[in-house]
């Protein structure tokens, strides 16, 4: 790039020790693809949207641009007036419905602590706004923070607990909503769209970015997980009330605050029976990590109308580093995305992107096999939750370079013209 384009890039942003943020006054924003430096190139940027979120990284300084020269330099320190501070990276997590093409470029090896799970992303300061590196993939009114106004929330939930009582899983579902800040839980009280139905404690994997269960000595969970089993009567009876109600109503088993929900498949397919025999309305999903075909089947036979599996990659190696999955494997969840798709349910991938890793050659070729293979209807193309240092220290290494998130998904949207891409939940009846 010339010099003149590298002038027109965003400035680098960095942040204080009391995690005040400034821009730059030269450095200009960098961004990268696994661990190293990419060029940024303008249509890579976005205004960053206003509900996404800023951070700054502890311990960690913040790698620049320098516009005269191209190069890339670690920026420890600035001086301002006389005054020394220390600079710190700063990174951004874009509101839903965006797909980051960027990390943050960081010098991370100061770091001896695991950062909380969040989808950093590349972020710079121009024009008196943030950009970001990345592009939209879906706007989606039903998910846009601008329609969650907790002052209409709070009554709401008041409102319901007079209208339909309480139980178990209404009372862990407030807690979602307001301590939570789960939309799906959120929706659940505004009577509105889709919401969710927790009902697994445990589970046969062991993400490494699982949001409801961290091993000692890595972050925080980001949720509790549920710590009971709700009774088929409370799933059932808030379901048909949601599902009569709301407009476009989803009802989703797999949640964020729970386990596998496999692993309660049958009180999931009794569930489901019994809140068909009540309405045939809305959808009725299931957000699973697949890994057992045969209660998928089961579950399918039981009402089912959608389902959505996980995965980090189609790379088996790759798959199983992020999984860990116990007393199945890769070709299980391949089996459960093939069953579902001959069952007739509209089938999903939540699959779970990282620059420099989902966009490999051979990570794209593997996921076009596995969808021409299955006929997948619909690819969430979501940011993965994670620390970028401790995801690429266990993931296989593939030195071979990414090929950029936007070509990856511009050859998806060409090669398989059949399969939607986006980022929400879709509603099916
Ligand atoms: S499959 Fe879900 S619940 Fe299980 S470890 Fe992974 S993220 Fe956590």
């Amino acid at each position: 790039m010339e010099n003149e384009d590298l002038r027109n890039l965003p400035y680098m942003l960095y942040a204080d020790k009391e995690g005040q943020i400034y821009d730059h006054p030269y450095f200009r924003m960098a961004g990268f693809l696994r661990s190293s430096p990419s060029p940024l190139k303008t249509e890579d940027l976005i205004p960053l949207p206003e509900f996404s979120k800023l951070f700054f990284i502890p311990d960690c300084p913040p790698i620049g641009l320098d516009p005269s020269t191209g190069a890339y330099k670690t920026v420890s320190e600035i001086e301002v007036d006389g005054v020394v501070t220390k600079c710190l990276a700063v990174a951004a997590f874009p509101e839903p419905g965006l797909v980051r093409s960027h990390l943050p470029a960081v010098d991370y090896s100061p770091k001896s602590y695991t950062l909380p799970m969040w989808a950093y992303t590349a972020v710079g300061f121009m024009d008196g706004s943030y950009w970001a590196a990345g592009f939209r993939i879906e706007y989606n009114h039903k998910w846009d923070p601008k329609n969650y106004d907790d002052r209409e929330l709070v009554p709401a939930i008041e409102k319901y607990r007079k209208e339909y009582g309480s139980g178990p899983l209404v009372e862990h579902l407030i807690n979602c909503a307001t301590v939570n800040h789960c939309f799906a839980a959120k929706n659940l009280f505004l009577k509105r769209w889709e919401a969710p139905l927790p009902v697994s404690q445990a589970c046969n994997a062991a993400c490494l970015g699982c949001l409801s269960f961290q091993s000692e000595g890595s972050c925080e969970a980001s949720q509790d997980r549920i710590c009971f089993r709700p009774s088929t009567r409370e799933i059932v009876s808030l379901s048909v009330t949601h599902l009569n109600q709301a407009p476009e109503p989803i009802m989703s088993f797999g949640q964020g605050c729970e386990g596998e929900p496999l692993t309660e498949y049958r009180l999931i397919a009794e569930s489901i029976r019994e809140i068909r025999k009540r309405t045939g309305k809305g959808t009725i999903n299931l957000n699973t990590n697949g890994s057992l075909p045969e209660r998928v089947r089961e579950v399918a036979n039981s009402g089912l109308d959608s389902i959505r599996i996980s995965m980090n990659s189609a790379r088996p190696e790759f798959y199983r580093a992020y999984y860990r999955p116990k007393n199945y494997d890769f070709e299980d969840v391949v089996e459960s995305i093939a069953l579902s798709k001959e069952m007739g349910l509209y089938t999903m991938i939540n699959y779970l992107v990282f620059p420099g890793i989902t966009d490999q050659e051979k990570e794209i070729e593997a996921l076009m096999g596995l969808i021409q293979k299955t006929g997948v209807n619909f690819i969430h193309l979501k940011n993965l939750d994670i620390d970028p240092q401790l995801y690429l220290e266990k993931m296989p290494t593939d030195p071979s370079p990414g090929i950029g998130m936007r070509r990856m998904t511009a050859m998806l949207k060409a090669e398989l013209p059949d399969t939607k891409l986006g980022y929400f939940n879709q509603p099916v009846r």
